[in-house]
């Protein structure tokens, strides 16, 4: 079966105890509005994470999803929450992202260079910069639009298999990350 993930992540570096309190807090949030609840059922095959879709998960996810009573069934609908810096990758839905102002795709050197600068992202936390080759924009690569493309950061919530979040509650996730943020949509 495929399965596929939804992480809104924040991109910029922050104190380990900035980390916690913003983690605390995006829990708290999700929590108060009934959109998880702690899994007391955990299997680390079957439904591994610490969070499950509570009685208001309904209220996240664009509606109408006719395949929302099935989502509630499915084995892996969990939610995970992490503090730690991670990088959360694409896999299937690997793609190059796209520059902001003219819509230009990335430079050869973000496929020609991808080891590279993603090792030095994770070892070192410098996420990399990009020039378009069209029209000369430059951003740091969390500043480039798509949601195909691996992003680095920390914290981060992950939807496993989860349908499509509504544009609302993904701005109120961002919000309470604070600052840059990022989305990676995953399928593998
Ligand atoms: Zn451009």
């Amino acid at each position: 079966m495929s399965e596929h993930s939804v992480t809104v992540l924040r991109l910029d570096s922050i104190s380990s105890a900035e980390r916690e309190e913003i983690t605390v807090d995006l829990q708290d949030l999700l929590l108060a509005r009934g959109v998880i609840l702690p899994n007391d059922l955990r299997d680390a095959l079957w439904q591994p994470s610490e969070w499950k879709p509570g009685p208001a998960a309904q209220m996240a996810v664009v509606e109408p999803v006719d395949w929302f009573d099935a989502f509630l069934d499915t084995a892996n609908n969990g939610v995970d929450i992490r503090g730690d810096r991670d990088a959360y990758h694409p896999v299937e839905n690997d793609e190059a992202p796209r520059c902001p102002h003219c819509a230009g795709a990335a430079p050869t050197t973000y496929t020609d260079s991808y080891g590279d600068w993603l090792e030095e992202w994770m070892t070192a936390g410098r996420e990399p910069l990009f020039t378009c080759d069209r029209c000369g924009w430059s951003g740091l690569l969390g500043d480039w639009t798509g949601q195909f493309s691996v992003l680095i950061g920390a914290p981060a919530v992950t939807f496993l298999n989860w349908p499509p979040l509504s544009p609302a509650f993904t701005t109120d996730i961002r919000a309470a990350l604070g600052d840059r943020t990022g989305i990676v949509a995953s399928h593998w």
